[in-house]
């Protein structure tokens, strides 16, 4: 690398730093004469001279950056320079305000900057707006934990109070962190959830799937605490270990049985289920089987038939014979077995069984034969007994096929309204045994035992938990609507949402698919939560016949309060402050009315951010280009968005997605605590430098998951050392070059300074062709790529020569700079939406130009006609070849130096024999004088010799070159001494030193 440590590409070492220090030259009067001398000579050198640091020192130069970015407005500046440009609109999606970010956190927001900056570069004008999701239950459960008793004393208001406060306090210290990552955005003025106008428009977007007719209150299973009397989220189920009753009952097959395979006919069938919840089998609605999974009717020695599936088979025998299950089961079972029927079994897939009827074992009604893709061959019997109001897949299950989603279950988790039978009334963990003991009168039971097992509990008041259905909101996937084709067709919401999802561009592609899916196997929305810490459902219900009141003129004043005074509104004042005087029931005519206290689930805050930011701000439009986050958000953010942006505007909200994937250690686990692999985004932009985050992002293909560790980090940052190292030497070799006074027409360049602004060109495209497609690591390997081998291996190695020890104004040596400044500036723009802080940097120790933007972020990309003004015929084809020929060179140059015959390549002379009249011949002769430095050797002979039969196109002779070394350039030359003004030095550097009037030195002669 120029300008670093290896003195391989380091033809004049004593300008290095690890150059030998005086303390190791002889000490002798004589030497330091000799020494003088030298120093004299080397001091007309033109050596490269720059104040950019070598060291980066990033932990203490970012921040001090980003201090002159925020005083300076850089953000407002770039959207003022960008005024009245195409507008590019990159829509944030909202981290949850909930604390500290993590590496995922700075993968997400970097791909954002690299977005918005090269859309930016690209002429642009791509604001950024980032924000925040501030509502909900993770920050409402830390609340209630700092809370603790307190907050049984404190109003629902003083609560919302304490969230907001928190939501803030992580939304201030996520910010900070996002900034000194070097993302740049509306930081100053960013969105959040919790905000008065946006919970404004939250309640404005429920209000429209409400008057439009989208919106129905239904039951729903979820977790209930019947010691709390409350519904809990997910989020608030601890798991711990509880035993349950584990039976296996039969179920009588009613309808005809050779239905489900001819052999059957006449025999009494059966299939059995496996529960560790027997309360929940008075609520028993269906039998689940998997389609796909292949069943076994098995007969028993009472000469019934068993259905269950072929791979529990054995198991389920097991079970039912065990010792302890033979005094509970019933006669029938206790003198049988279960065996395959004759010699042929009846085997046959669970989809066989879609809509057969079962008799429920104890209560005088029908269960069903539905097919579920859950049902697995892990453990039970295959078959799975469905009670819609006690279980999540019930519950969908019980969707699809239409059954009932009876509830009697109180909110004390009592079995109500089973008159007459003996576990009515009965607590559900005291009905159990009640209910096996009847399955056992019945002739139903086939085994029984006890289960440990992890269980569910209330988080607060650690008693298990049941599922069990309440009452909801819900947003109906099929709600008819209107096509927006021609003649105005009707299809349903989810239909819409589908088409809407075609027109979008999905990348990865697989994307699509996944969404598409998803959408069409949805259950309805679940819209509402039972908690306080969000923006209310604000509907009002009658008190007499409980109908919901659907007014628009109220709910539009609904919106303009909490445009106002934020949701609090709604907890903050009566109905009858609420709502109009005389307000009645359009049902029953009652006046009486109460008011919804669900909440809104959050991802429906965080769908309508299309309305509250892209539809209100000016700078903003809707739909967004591009929504980025990541896989996850199929089922989130993106999904969520879609849904109400289709509802309400017909269309989706972003033109196209991007998704990245999961951050993980090198062994491809996830990061934790107890595994000790985590990596810190701030920390280390700390410890190494917010650029090396930003390069580690660059350098991965964030579309699939992505490695991360201390090591890779390390590894980063090396390469950024090398990079910055390049930039460093296009600078320290342009300290005195102004390009009005010295920069030279591309025609007069040298023909290898010709060469590598051709290559730069190119690296231009594929660097603009990577940010077009957001493939960043494209641009990374592009940039890498060149300035390794193009640049540090070749073109910055060779030029020293002409650099150092030509006369400064030569215009061989002008045109080497003339290269270097346009590599320079394309490079530093090119860099720049990847390593920011760096690209800056770079940009203020730039030769000064009139008019330049004061930062590299309110530049352009580079024009390539300022790089090469059109293509050069031939150009890229002849110095293929003689990169060719130089590998050719290198080789021979090698096996002298194998031989000790020569140290540097500069002590050696080439002679290269082509025929006459070949491409290589022409080639050679045509670039003959710049090849010495090419091949970087002393002297170089060209021959060409007539064509022969067995000729081979090239012969590369290399030898110890004749002549004398020139002590300044070190060349070893037959001209050495031709000007005896300065006898040790080569006509080429004598005409340099008296170009400079260096006095003659020819006391020495
Ligand atoms: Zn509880
Ligand atoms: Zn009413
Ligand atoms: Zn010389």
């Amino acid at each position: 690398m120029p300008g670093g440590g290896s003195l391989r590409h380091c033809r004049h070492g004593e300008f290095m730093p690890d150059a030998p220090s005086a303390a190791t030259q002889p000490p002798k009067m004589q030497q330091d004469k000799q020494e003088d001398k030298k120093k004299r000579l080397k001091d007309t050198l033109n050596l490269p001279k720059t104040d950019f640091a070598m060291k980066a020192n990033l932990p203490t130069r970012e921040p001090e950056r980003l201090a002159q970015w925020e005083a300076a407005g850089l953000y407002h500046q770039i959207r003022r320079a960008r005024a009245g440009a195409p507008q590019y609109i990159l829509h944030d999606g909202p981290p949850y305000a909930n604390g500290a970010i993590h590496l995922g956190h700075a993968l997400n927001k970097c791909i954002k900057d690299f977005v918005v900056k090269t859309k930016t570069m690209a002429g642009f004008d791509a604001p950024y707006v980032p924000g925040w999701d501030c509502h909900g239950l993770p920050i409402e459960i830390k609340v209630d934990e700092q809370l603790g008793g307190r907050k049984l004393e404190l109003n629902p208001l003083e609560v919302r109070q304490a969230c907001r406060e928190y939501a803030q306090k992580y939304i201030d210290l996520q910010r900070t962190q996002f900034k000194r990552l070097g993302v740049l955005g509306r930081w100053d003025d960013p969105y959040s959830t919790m905000n008065f106008p946006y919970e404004a428009r939250i309640a404005e977007a429920f209000f429209g799937f409400y008057e439009k007719g989208f919106v129905y209150k239904g039951l729903k299973p979820v977790y209930w605490c019947w010691h709390d009397h409350t519904a809990l989220a997910e989020a608030e189920v601890e798991y711990e270990q509880h035993t349950s009753p584990s039976v296996y009952v039969r179920y009588k097959l009613t309808s005809p049985p050779e239905h489900i395979d001819p052999r059957l006919a006449g025999r009494e069938v059966y299939t059995i289920i496996w529960t560790t919840t027997p309360w929940t089998l008075p609520a028993s609605m269906a039998v689940a089987f998997n389609p796909e999974i292949e069943y076994t009717a098995a007969e028993a020695s009472d000469g019934a038939v068993y259905i269950v599936a072929s791979a529990l088979l054995e198991e389920v025998q097991a079970a039912l014979t065990a010792p302890d299950a033979a005094h509970l089961a019933s006669e029938v079972w206790a003198r049988t077995t279960v065996k395959n029927l004759s010699s042929e079994s009846i085997t046959f897939p669970g989809s066989k069984l879609d809509r057969v009827a079962f008799a429920h074992p104890f209560l005088d009604r029908s269960v069903l034969g539905v097919l579920a893709d859950y049902v697995t061959t892990e453990q039970g019997t295959g078959a799975v007994h469905t009670a819609p109001a006690h279980g999540p897949d019930d519950f969908a299950t019980g969707q699809k096929y239409e059954l009932p989603l009876t509830c009697k279950v109180d909110p004390h988790g009592k079995l109500r309204s089973y008159d007459g039978l003996p576990f009515d009334g009965l607590f559900v963990f005291k009905a159990n045994p009640v209910i096996v003991e009847l399955l056992r009168e019945r002739g139903a039971l086939m085994g029984h035992n006890n289960l440990e097992h992890s269980y569910p509990h209330c988080w607060r008041c650690h008693k298990p938990l049941i599922f069990r259905a309440t009452e909801q909101w819900f947003i109906g996937m099929d709600t008819p609507v209107l096509s927006p084709k021609e003649g105005k067709e009707q299809t349903t919401f989810r239909q819409r949402a589908l088409d809407e999802i075609k027109r979008v561009a999905w990348d990865p592609s697989w994307g699509e698919e996944r969404i598409s899916n998803m959408v069409a196997t949805r259950p309805d929305w679940t819209i509402s939560r039972q908690r306080i810490w969000g923006v209310p459902i604000a509907v009002f219900l009658c008190n007499a016949c409980h109908e919901p009141l659907n007014d628009s003129k109220i709910n539009k004043s609904i919106v303009a309060l909490f445009e106002k005074d934020g949701a609090d509104a709604w907890y903050k004042h009566d109905v009858a402050d609420l709502l109009p005087k005389n307000t009645s029931c359009a049902n029953c005519g009652s006046k009486d009315f109460r008011k919804e206290m669900d909440i809104l689930d959050v991802w429906f805050e965080s769908g309508a951010s299309w309305l509250a930011v892209l539809e209100q701000e000016p700078e903003l439009k809707f739909p967004a280009d591009m929504y980025t986050e990541g896989g996850d958000q199929h089922r989130g953010w993106f999904q969520s968005s879609l849904l109400n942006a289709v509802a309400l505007r017909d269309c989706a909200p972003y033109r196209m997605t991007i998704t990245s994937g999961w951050t993980l250690d090198e062994q491809g686990r996830a990061f934790s605590k107890s595994l000790g692999n985590g990596v810190d985004p701030v920390d280390i932009a700390n410890r190494l430098g917010a650029e090396i985050v930003r390069l580690w992002v660059a350098s991965v293909d964030f579309r699939e998951d992505v490695a991360a560790s201390e090591n890779l980090m390390q590894r980063v940052s090396d390469n950024y050392r090398k990079l910055r190292n390049t930039l460093r030497f296009l600078l320290s070799n342009l300290s005195d070059f102004s390009p009005p006074q010295h920069a030279l027409h591309f025609t007069q360049l040298q023909p290898l300074d010709q060469y590598i602004l051709a290559r730069t060109a190119e690296l231009d495209a594929a660097i603009r062709r990577a940010y077009d497609e957001f493939e960043f690591h494209r641009a990374y390997q592009a940039l890498n790529e060149f300035t390794n081998t193009d640049l540090s291996a070749l073109y910055l190695d060779v030029i020293k020569d002409r650099l150092y020890t030509l006369a400064p104004d030569a215009p061989a040596r002008r045109s080497a700079q003339t290269a270097l400044w346009r590599i320079a500036e394309a490079l530093t723009r090119l860099i720049a939406p990847i390593l920011s802080f760096t690209a800056d940097e770079v940009w203020q120790h730039l030769p000064a130009l009139e008019g330049r933007e004061p930062s590299v972020h309110l530049a352009l990309f580079p024009d390539v006609a300022d790089i090469v003004p059109g293509r050069v015929a031939g150009l890229e084809e002849d110095w293929a070849e003689l990169l060719r020929i130089r590998e050719l060179v290198n080789i021979e140059l090698e096996a002298l130096r194998a031989n000790k015959a020569i140290g540097k390549g500069l002590d050696a002379s080439v002679t290269l024999i082509t025929t006459q009249g070949s491409d290589e011949s022409l080639i050679l002769r045509r670039y003959e004088d710049a090849l010495p430095e090419f091949l970087n050797v002393s002297q170089v002979t060209v021959q060409s010799v007539a064509a022969t039969k067995d000729a081979v196109a090239i012969i590369v002779r290399a030898e110890v070159a004749a002549g004398a070394k020139c002590e300044r350039c070190w060349r070893v030359v037959p001209d050495v001494g031709t000007d005896n003004r300065w006898p040790a030095v080569c006509a080429r550097c004598a005409e340099a030193l008296d170009a400079i009037g260096f006095p003659p030195t020819q006391e020495a002669a």
